[in-house]
């Protein structure tokens, strides 16, 4: 009763201080409220921009989002002014591969040891997030370094996005995620190859005692895997089911890794939430995948890195030739996606390029059929809603983290303008912006100039 009484009573002394408050404020910072000054804000549900508004923030998360006339600003509160800003969501990327390194030959990667990993992810995160991303959905990662790194995060170790982590990929014997480079006589086989009915059942049984958000499964070949073909379909329907099935029994999504059109429609049939490439999708797969919801994750931007720098990072010649077939299809086929009005996030496979450039298939995205604001939406709204999260982050909206970012110009008429972040908060923390922009919510990492 007391405790009710008491809160009432906060409320009401919050709400009086939310009306009675003057236009100008000495900043007292013993408050809580951080308030944002926004010249312009997207505002993702309704696709549209607004002009001169305010955004509270309280703690991590946004308490009140108006327009400026409508929003008056507590005494005391610390205001950070992005007047002169487009302010939008923190970006949502819904296939990343943050504890993977580039520039690290397949050869090497034989001398990369799960520790290790984990602190390329730490670097990956770091450079993701001030790219101004901050949330990743990670798709595959050995000994559950992602959710080694995301717990890391959460602790407060190390600066990084939001990750939802699927630890290691779960695919047949000889699939995209098993290791094929090594001869017989080697015995290997990769972390989380299973086969039948039952076996994969036990792999996303096992993955979610260890503490994943997600399942990841491969239902065709891939390019970058020793062994097999892109367009092939791996998995039968019936194991496809049994993990659709037992992962959303146990509160998991799925994501589909799937090239090939068959192994795209068997993945929507069984129920999967999520395609991934979708590169090689018919007519008749954008039709299944637009009945049944299902989102892609179209990584349209990467091959221009691939192609100019596979050789270089020691990547085998088959592997570059599988790229190269596929990326301009894949691209294509997004452009067919689009027009038909399927639901498409935001999805980079960043890892197989430098992180912090995710900002970059934006453009691609552009070039492809999308408007700049149907890109936005893709990288915020659309992802939020695959990773179930709506209730916290993919909007400026009131109970909603607050995951801030914002951009000099109009991205969307200049959609490459969110290559140049000149502003991030996630949770409240400022980890990108002017010195003053950063004083005002000191986080315990470093706070970024803008970026040029
Ligand atoms: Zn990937």
């Amino acid at each position: 009763m007391v405790k009710g009484l008491k809160a009432a009573l906060a409320a009401g002394a919050a709400a009086l201080a939310l009306t009675s408050a003057g236009a100008a404020h000495a900043a007292d910072p013993a408050s809580s409220v951080v308030a944002i000054k926004a010249g312009r804000l997207i505002d993702v549900a309704t696709a549209s921009v607004k002009t001169d508004q305010v955004i509270l923030i309280e703690g991590e998360r946004i308490k009140a989002v108006g327009a400026a006339a409508a929003t008056p600003i507590p005494a005391g509160a610390r205001v950070i002014d992005l007047s002169d800003k487009t302010v939008l969501p923190g970006l949502i990327d819904t296939h990343t591969h943050l504890t993977s390194d580039p520039t690290i030959s397949y050869l090497e990667s034989y001398h990369i040891s799960a520790p290790r990993a984990g602190l390329f992810g730490a670097a990956g995160a770091w450079r993701t997030l001030r790219a101004g991303v901050t949330t990743a959905r990670n798709v595959g990662a050995g000994a559950y370094a992602d959710v080694a790194l995301r717990d890391a995060i959460e602790h407060g170790d190390v600066p990084g996005p939001r990750v939802f982590a699927a630890g290691p990929m779960i695919s047949m014997t000889g699939g995209h995620g098993d290791d094929n480079h090594l001869a017989p006589q080697y015995n290997y086989k990769e972390e989380g190859v299973a086969d039948g009915p039952d076996e994969v059942r036990k792999a996303v049984r096992e993955h979610v005692k260890y503490g994943v958000d997600l399942i990841k499964i491969a239902t065709t070949g891939g390019v970058f895997s020793s062994n097999t073909r892109p367009e092939t379909t791996h998995f039968s329907l019936e194991e496809a089911k049994a993990i659709v099935a037992e992962a959303h029994n146990l509160g998991k999504t799925v994501a589909v890794h799937a090239h090939g059109p068959g192994g795209i429609k068997m993945a929507i049939r069984a129920g999967a939430d999520s395609v991934e490439h979708a590169s090689l999708i018919d007519d008749e797969g954008i039709a299944l995948a637009k009945q049944a919801g299902t989102v892609l994750s179209m990584d349209i931007y990467n091959t221009d890195y691939t192609q100019a720098m596979g050789r270089a990072n020691g990547v085998p010649e088959v592997n570059i030739q599988k790229d190269k077939d596929i990326g301009d299809i894949q691209r294509e086929n997004f452009r067919k996606a689009v027009k038909a009005g399927v639901k498409l996030s935001f999805g980079t496979d960043s890892g197989v390029y430098p992180h912090g450039d995710n900002a970059k298939q934006l453009a691609v995205m552009v070039r492809y059929g999308m408007t700049p604001m149907q890109a936005i939406v893709a990288a915020t709204k659309t992802g939020a809603e695959l990773l179930k999260a709506q209730a916290d982050i993919g909007a400026l909206a009131p109970g909603r983290y607050a995951d801030v970012i914002a951009v000099s110009g109009d991205p969307t008429t200049d959609v490459s303008r969110l290559e140049r972040v000149a502003f991030v908060m996630k949770g409240g923390q400022v980890y990108r912006g002017e010195p003053g922009q950063c004083a005002v919510a000191p986080a315990a990492w470093p706070c970024d100039a803008p970026a040029k």
